[in-house]
């Protein structure tokens, strides 16, 4: 055999790529990770709010365009683990509904080519090894489970805990988040400190369940896992049929290199892998690898995201505050006839993160004195898959983002319901109540919920993978990072891509046996 060639090659070390990594190196299989970045070096600045939120010193430095030819400097990181380095890790499942058609103000939401019931083992198995921490039962929406949880919720620190009474008491059904974060209240042993540098930020001890720690550095323990680090994944080539990928071209500090495998996995992020698609196109695929459809690089999702803090007269001495969450705005309800969203909290604010975004000041109060008493929410709704919002590349071979959001009226309303909660609270109502709110929509380039942009489906007219991630063209090309979404649901994506790789690693072991 060839010294390059594998079983199976992946793009990329992310939710889904580092997922898949981990079960086929267990199972066996001669399984090479290629990633272009290298491990997130483990220093006082990982937790450094002005080196992460004002100098962005782990973000990729890549430029890339909007619509309009703007520059844009995306969110994103490269390094082992994808994105799951940095994330808040929140893990939600999807709603059962989800994978349904679901009517929205702003039109339909596509069904799933697989349902619910398809994705539930693998959620349990995601959540099992993400050793995510929570509590069944608690959440209004959340879909029937056939296993618990591995190990106890996060528990509320108490200004949390007590804005979840206040909202019981308004008839809310709030409740705690399912989180990968390894925290053992009480035992000294914990890994986990409950610090407030976790969402957004890499955790130093490495006590997040994130891609690297769970599943990449564990998988290297089987001498048939082989990682290569730095290794950016410039294109893939095909045979003279066009039917299989046969070279997988990569620059490893400056130096061309070409491996090959039997199956070949890209998982670079719903961007850079329709970028690396279109990148791949030749005489057999003129519009891009795997892109007869014209679905690759188009229907991009982001999610309407935004953050609300609430000024409240109480001070949020809390350390982590995103342990709890509502969905009862989530579906369509008595109130309006249409989803509206989910509301979670972001990491607590403090000053320095707060000087990054700017806001309007409060008048009479310090950017400190407003960290000091803010409750930083995080608001989520659905957007729509829009063929016109979508990745190109530009002469140069750069990354075009064109995105214009859609379905907003469901986000308005939710930012006006949680307002109006807030406003119910006893003392929150008397407090600066013309300023009470400062509410920022996340810009094009915060492209953290990223998604759609390769979509599988049952009709190779309209999609570009099929159902089992497979693209519909090729033979040995599969896809499990968040490209493969039809629509973006309204809770965080990464549960889904993790769940998404195990399913699709369960169906290439058994196409390799
Ligand atoms: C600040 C932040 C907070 C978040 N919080 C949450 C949360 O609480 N809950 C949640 O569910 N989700 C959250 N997310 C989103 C979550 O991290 C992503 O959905 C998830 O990581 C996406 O997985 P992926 O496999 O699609 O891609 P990624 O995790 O982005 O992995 C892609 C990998 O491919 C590599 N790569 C890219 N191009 C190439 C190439 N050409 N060659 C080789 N390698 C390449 C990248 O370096 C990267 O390692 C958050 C994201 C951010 C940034
Ligand atoms: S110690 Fe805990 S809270 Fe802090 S970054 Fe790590 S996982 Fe997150």
């Amino acid at each position: 055999m060839e010294r390059n060639h594998y079983d199976v090659v992946i793009v990329g070390s992310g939710a889904g790529g580092g997922t898949l990594f981990h079960k086929l190196a267990v199972a066996g299989k001669n399984v090479l990770l290629l990633e272009r970045g290298g491990y997130v070096p483990r220093e006082k600045d990982n937790w450094s709010a002005k080196a992460v939120n004002v100098e962005a010193k782990y973000n990729t430095k890549e430029t890339w365009f909007d619509r309009a030819g703007k520059p844009l400097h995306p969110h994103t990181n490269y390094f082992v683990g994808g994105n799951t380095k940095f994330y808040g890790a929140a893990l939600f499942r999807l709603r059962k509904e989800d994978f349904g058609e679901v009517r929205h103000h702003g039109g339909i939401s596509p069904a799933w080519p697989i349902g619910y019931d398809d994705m539930e083992p693998y959620y349990l198995a995601a959540e099992h090894l993400y050793e995510v921490r929570g509590e069944r039962g608690g959440d209004p929406t959340e879909p029937q489970a056939s296993g618990d949880y591995k190990y106890p919720k996060v528990p509320h620190e108490p200004r949390i805990a007590k804005l979840g009474a206040d909202l019981t008491k308004l008839g809310l059904r709030p409740f705690h988040v399912p989180l990968g974060v390894r925290l053992d209240t009480g035992d000294p042993r914990s890994k986990c400190i409950r610090c407030a540098t976790c969402d957004g930020f890499p955790c130093l001890v490495w006590a997040k369940s994130d891609a690297q720690t769970m599943c990449v550095d564990p998988a290297l323990l089987h001498p048939n896992a082989t990682l290569v680090t730095d290794a950016l994944v410039e294109r893939l080539e095909t045979d003279a049929t066009g039917r299989r990928v046969t070279k997988v071209h990569v620059t490893r500090n400056g130096v061309p290199e070409v491996y090959s495998g039997d199956l070949v996995v890209v998982s670079a992020g719903a961007i850079n892998s329709a970028a690396l698609l279109l990148r791949s196109a030749s005489d057999r695929h003129p519009n891009g690898l795997a892109n007869r459809s014209d679905t690759v690089g188009r229907h991009y999702m982001g999610h309407l995201n935004s953050v609300v803090l609430a000024i409240s007269p109480d001070a949020n001495p809390t350390v982590f505050q995103k342990t709890l969450a509502i969905n009862d705005f989530y579906k369509a309800n008595g109130e309006w006839e249409y989803p509206m969203g989910h509301i979670s909290f972001v990491g607590k604010m403090d000053a320095v993160t707060l000087s990054a975004g700017a806001p309007k000041l409060v008048p009479g109060m310090t950017l400190d004195l407003m960290a000091r008493h803010s409750l930083d929410f995080w608001l989520t709704s659905e957007d729509l898959p829009d063929p016109d919002n979508r990745v190109t590349l530009d002469r140069d071979g750069n990354v075009v983002l064109a995105y214009t959001p859609n379905n907003e009226e469901g986000h308005k309303r939710l930012q006006a319901k949680l307002k109006s909660l807030l406003r119910k609270i006893d003392g929150m109502e008397h407090f600066v109540p013309r300023e009470l709110f400062v509410g920022q929509r996340i810009p094009l380039a915060g492209v953290a919920h990223q998604n759609g942009t390769i979509r599988f489906g049952n009709d190779p007219e309209s999609s570009a993978l099929d159902p089992s991630c497979k693209a519909w063209e090729l033979d040995n090309l599969y896809v499990v990072d968040g490209s493969f979404f039809p629509s973006s649901a309204a809770v965080n994506p990464a549960l889904t891509i993790m769940a998404n790789a195990l399913r699709v690693g369960d169906h290439m072991l058994e196409r390799m046996s």
